[in-house]
């Protein structure tokens, strides 16, 4: 779909059409230049901005259709440029998304949103005490999200602060992501840091070492500086892909090097991949008190797990599962991704009915997204999946069965190029959230990433601001630089917490 836009000169309007664009048309060229013949619809922009800001579009199909709209609100005061800037791209977002939404029938349910974190909206507003009927008015007025959407926002910050009632008072603390980039084979819709295991991408060895090192600089800041730690995770990759005694050696230094941990909240270790699980990791998992495992089957129908490329069978997940619940596990979470190749409403209503089986203590229910950098876009052609209708049908198959089993859920987040443009839900049954989760997608505190591929976002304590920091991905360059990166890191933390210099 040819998109001719006029009356909107800054280039800066371009990315947020697209994204918008994106919503609705599968191949979506946003052309802001001169008239085009190959045009599918013309957006005709009329853009005012002064005390208020006044936006008219006219769009115009090829079949002489044409529909109309216009946005006004008030601008407010700002103190940057792009403040002032923002406050015209919202307006030019609303009334796009308004035409578009008329001329092709379509609802977005997250209204003009594509960011990541919809619910950090509504925190901001909880947090300056709005009152909830002021709060939802404004989230639908400002951004069109649907009734739906910010009653499932609402329940979902509703229970984070019930699980973690000082929220609002954690960036004085810490979490730690700990990014253990390596997995039996790679998955074909991944792009996270994962390297076959045994491939030649760097040594386990040497990639081992780097993050013992980086372990004990980063815990020593944080001994010396009275730091507290509120939550660990371990992701990766698949961090259950080293051997047991690996293992054990890395949460033994965590307790060596990193402050207080008996009182850490929350210590968790994606064991995702089924096949990795052994009844002797198990045990080392036990004697170091991890409170919460990941056990992804991500469906339970054997064809699929094999066109994706993950190299293990679904009795293998559930026999992992029973193996860990038995040896004590309390808190197992388990994946599941909506709109896999080949996957439709009968397959995703028999993982519901197996997932009936085990219970797990939180269901984290992804749907599909086409990142850039996996195999499965790459090769788009040769995965087939769901139409964006199933999808939806799907998304409410999942919040119908979650309703029914007593789980509620606690986080959401969004990706870019999502199936359907939906979400990403993790559901938990009663007090069985994980605290991390809700401390990454909320950003109210500052998470060290140490290891590969590890993002670190530090928060400002006082102001709020974020900053990223991200270590490499891949372990040969982890493995030759880890020691600038770590010294990197501890300059930002000094920064941040005002901290003198320290060589910890
Ligand atoms: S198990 Fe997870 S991290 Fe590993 S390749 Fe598959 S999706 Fe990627």
């Amino acid at each position: 779909m040819k998109l001719l836009i006029t009356g909107l000169h800054d280039e800066r309007f371009y990315r947020t059409l697209q994204l918008i664009g994106d919503l609705f048309f599968e191949e979506c060229v946003i052309n802001l230049e001169k008239a085009d013949d190959e045009r599918d619809l013309t957006l005709a922009f009329h853009l005012e901005a002064g005390d208020q800001v006044k936006v008219q579009v006219n769009l115009f199909d090829h079949e002489g259709n044409e529909k109309s709209t216009s946005y006004v609100k008030a601008m407010q005061p700002v103190e940057t440029e792009k403040e002032r800037f923002n406050q015209l791209k919202y307006a030019v977002s609303h009334a796009y998304l308004t035409v578009l939404q008329e001329w092709t029938g379509m609802v977005q349910k997250w209204g003009i949103l594509t960011g990541i974190r919809p619910t950090k909206l509504l925190h901001r507003h909880m947090k300056a005490k709005t009152a909830k009927e002021e709060a939802h008015k404004q989230l639908k007025d400002d951004y069109l999200i649907t009734d739906e959407k910010i009653e499932l926002m609402q329940r979902i910050v509703d229970r984070q602060l019930a699980v973690v009632p000082d929220l609002y008072e954690l960036r004085d603390e810490v979490s730690i992501y700990i990014g253990i980039p390596f997995c039996p084979t790679k998955c074909a819709y991944c792009t996270f840091p994962a390297y076959a295991i045994n491939g030649r991408q760097g040594s386990v060895d040497s990639f081992l070492g780097g993050l013992h090192y980086e372990m004990r600089k980063i815990g020593g800041w944080l001994k010396e500086n009275n730091v507290k730690i509120t939550t660990v995770y371990y992701g990766g990759g698949t961090p259950t892909s080293i051997t047991a005694e690996e293992m054990d050696m890395l949460y033994e230094e965590m307790y060596a090097s990193f402050p207080d941990v008996e009182q850490i909240r929350e210590v968790t270790v994606e064991a995702g991949r089924p096949d990795t699980i052994t009844e002797e990791k198990l045990e080392v998992l036990k004697k170091w008190n991890i409170d919460r495992i990941s056990i992804n089957p991500q469906s339970y129908t054997q064809e699929t797990l094999k066109a994706i490329g993950r190299h293990h069978t679904v009795e293998e997940t559930i026999d992992k599962y029973h193996l860990a619940r038995n040896m004590g596990m309390n808190n197992i979470n388990m994946d599941l991704i909506i709109g896999l190749p080949g996957e439709g409403v009968k397959e995703f209503a028999h993982s519901l009915s197996e997932s009936k089986k085990l219970m797990p203590e939180s269901l984290t229910v992804h749907t599909l997204s086409f990142k850039r950098a996996s195999e499965m876009t790459r090769n788009k052609s040769r995965y087939k999946v769901a139409e964006r209708s199933e999808v939806e049908e799907m998304m409410s198959m999942a919040e119908e069965w979650t309703k029914e089993h007593q789980y509620d859920p606690y986080y959401l987040y969004r990706q870019k190029n999502i199936l359907g443009n939906l979400e990403n839900v993790g559901y938990a049954l009663p007090n069985q959230e994980s605290i991390y989760n809700i401390m990454i997608m909320e950003e109210q505190q500052t998470i060290i990433g140490i290891g590969c591929g590890a993002a670190s976002k530090f928060i400002h304590p006082e102001t709020g601001k974020i900053n990223h920091f991200a270590n490499p991905k891949d372990p040969k360059t982890y493995n030759e630089s880890f020691e600038a990166y770590t010294e990197k890191k501890l300059k930002i933390l000094n920064e941040l917490f005002d901290k003198k210099e320290s060589h910890a």
